[in-house]
């Protein structure tokens, strides 16, 4: 496959053209690196790629939105390839499927965590793997260092999930997720939005997709599959059903003319459009790329909804950022904008409290780097604690997280004092 250097040529446009090209190995990526005299940048890439979670995929649109000759630096490529040189060891609170999902799950491939909302895992398939996936624990091929938890074939959990939802009507919101739906088929993602109207109770339904952001030209060029798209937001609509799009850019480069024809057209067809980022250090951990991401998605009718601190994901730990940090940007953005185009900033709390504001701690210790939240609505007997990276703490707090027994104690300590903390805050309530 040759470069792309015509930018908006006909293939390129083309969806399936993107698919087909999407560059999934080390040799394929070989034809686009440009500054790579002595080869030890793929030599990088190769221990990357052997040491992570995730399986490679990458469209040419993708690819073609990364400056090589900034390799190491670029915000896109940070997302997406993995170098062995960048990789930090994990934090000790580190577990796979740190968000608990799977003991959240009544019935295979359906997530029922808060009271009235779920989250359906419609296939474990994308059309890039990001390096940051929460889900690497059965997203995407097998890798070196990870065997996926497979679901089981698609027909034989939709029976299961469709009854679930019939048979618990408290749950009115439900996510369409997984993997992501831009990898469906027309006929499937017809027949799960068309399931999910068939059940009364069921006021709101969103896709979840990475799409929009790394294969925008899907909407405009897969007509089958945005017809799909667009009937079931038909039917919906008549029915006072709300049809959204939740949307995942992490950085103002990703918006191009592509998705600006792409956000166009499902703005006129009605469809509520939502933007989910992911706070990334190197690649939108800094004000003034928060706030111009927040500016381009609102100008294309993209809402800024959240942004997430990044799950504990084995082989990230050089791309998560720290609470203070997370407050910082948050701080920074609020008060640019309308505040219904204001990201809330959460943190997806390990051992399936849910999400919290970045904002709302018990307590935080900023020398041990470690937060406390309570999650009243989902577990409220329960304490769970979300930790700070440990490159953004003092030696002597690296130091202490890796003695297992000064590292129990960490956790202790925080946990106790935000008890404490929690308990006379109840009681202010309570006069
Ligand atoms: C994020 C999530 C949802 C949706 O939550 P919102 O805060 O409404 O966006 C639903 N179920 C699970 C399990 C989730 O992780
Ligand atoms: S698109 Fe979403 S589900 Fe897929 S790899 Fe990226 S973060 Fe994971």
């Amino acid at each position: 496959m040759s470069r792309i250097t015509h930018e908006m040529n006909h293939e390129f446009a083309d969806a399936a053209w993107q698919e087909r090209h999407a560059v999934t190995r080390i040799d394929q990526l070989r034809e686009w690196m440009r500054v790579d005299a002595d080869g030890s940048l793929m030599r990088d890439v190769e221990l990357g790629l052997a040491r992570a979670p995730m399986a490679m995929r990458i469209t040419p649109y993708v690819l073609n939105l990364i400056d090589w000759s900034n390799f190491l630096k670029d915000a896109i490529r940070k997302q997406f390839i993995p170098v062995g040189s960048e990789i930090l060891p994990s934090h000790p609170l580190l577990k796979m499927d740190s968000l608990h999902e799977r003991e959240n799950s009544p019935v295979d491939g359906l997530v029922h965590r808060y009271q009235d909302k779920a989250l359906l895992l419609a296939t474990d398939r994308c059309p890039v793997y990001c390096r940051f996936c929460t889900r690497s624990y059965s997203v995407g091929l097998d890798t070196q260092s990870v065997s996926k938890k497979r679901a089981a074939p698609f027909q034989m959990r939709w029976h299961s999930i469709l009854a679930y939802l019939r048979t618990n009507p408290v749950i009115v919101d439900v996510v369409v997720s997984g993997g992501d739906c831009f990898r469906l088929k027309a006929s499937r993602l017809l027949a799960i939005g068309m399931g999910l109207l068939s059940i009364p109770s069921i006021r709101r339904i969103r896709f979840a997709t990475k799409g929009l952001a790394v294969l925008p030209m899907k909407v405009t060029s897969d007509h089958e599959w945005t017809d799909a798209l667009f009937n079931i937001n038909h039917v919906g609509r008549d029915q006072g059903v709300e049809i959204s799009f939740h949307t995942h850019f992490n950085h103002p480069g990703e918006i191009t003319d592509y998705t600006i024809a792409a956000a166009e057209l499902l703005f006129k067809q009605g469809i509520r459009m939502r933007n989910q980022s992911v706070l990334l250090a190197g690649v939108n951990d800094d004000p003034e790329v928060m706030k111009q991401l927040v500016k381009r998605l609102s100008d294309i009718h993209i809402q800024p909804y959240y942004v997430y601190t990044c799950d504990l994901v084995e082989g990230i730990e050089h791309m998560r950022c720290s609470v203070k940090r997370a407050c910082q940007i948050e701080n920074a953005v609020r008060g640019i904008t309308a505040g219904y185009n204001t990201p809330v900033f959460v943190v997806d709390t390990p051992g399936g409290g849910g999400k919290r504001d970045v904002h709302s701690f018990e307590h935080y210790d900023r020398q041990t780097g470690l937060a406390v939240y309570r999650a009243p609505s989902v577990r409220p007997n329960q304490l769970f604690t979300y930790p700070d990276p440990l490159q953004s703490l003092s030696p002597d707090a690296q130091a202490a997280w890796l003695n297992p027994k000064r590292a129990e104690r960490i956790l202790s300590d925080a946990v106790e004092t935000a008890r404490v903390k929690s308990m006379s805050g109840l009681c202010g309530m309570q006069k």
